[in-house]
C-alpha cells in the first residue's frame, strides 16, 4: 500500500478477488466515551473485552472512537471461504457492495489505494 501526505486525495485501482479475508471479522467503531465510563480505563476495556475474545484494535479519542474487532465469519462464506451472494446485488449488504472505500489492513486485498494526481497539462509545452 502507498502512503500519501494526509490530505492527498486517493482513488482505489484494482478488483476484488474474492479472497474472503475481509469477512471474517467484524470490526466495530464504538464510542470510547461510553466504553470509559463504564470500564474506567483503557486497560480495563481490553480485559473486560479479551475474555469475550473481542480486540481492542486502536482508539481515536479526539473522534471519540474505540475500534473492536470480533473474529466472526460471515455466515455467507462458503466453504472455500467466498461470498454466495457476491453476485447478488440485491442481497449483498451496502458495506460489501463498496468495500474497501478507504485503505484498510487486509495484506493481500485485490484493491490498492493510490495517489489521484491528474497530471497538469504545462502551458510552456505549446
Ligand atoms: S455478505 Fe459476502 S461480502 Fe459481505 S461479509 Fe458476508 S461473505 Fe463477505
Ligand atoms: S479482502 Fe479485498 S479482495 Fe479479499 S474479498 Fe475483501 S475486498 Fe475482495
Amino acid at each position: 500500500m502507498i502512503r500519501a501526505p494526509a490530505k492527498m486525495p486517493m482513488k482505489r485501482v484494482g478488483e476484488c478477488d474474492l479472497c474472503g479475508d475481509c469477512c471474517r471479522t467484524l470490526s466495530i467503531t464504538a464510542s470510547l466515551s461510553n466504553a470509559l465510563k463504564q470500564h474506567r480505563s483503557l486497560d480495563e476495556i481490553k480485559l473486560y473485552y479479551s475474555h469475550r475474545n473481542i480486540r481492542v484494535a486502536g482508539t481515536n479519542p479526539e473522534k471519540d472512537y474505540l475500534f473492536i474487532e470480533i473474529d466472526l465469519p460471515c455466515g455467507q462464506l462458503d466453504e472455500k471461504g467466498h461470498c454466495k451472494i457476491h453476485s447478488e446485488r440485491d442481497k449483498l449488504p451496502f458495506l460489501c457492495q463498496n468495500y474497501p472505500t478507504a485503505p484498510d489492513d487486509i495484506e493481500n486485498c485485490g484493491y490498492q489505494f493510490i495517489p489521484d494526481i491528474i497530471p497538469k497539462l504545462s502551458s510552456s509545452s505549446q
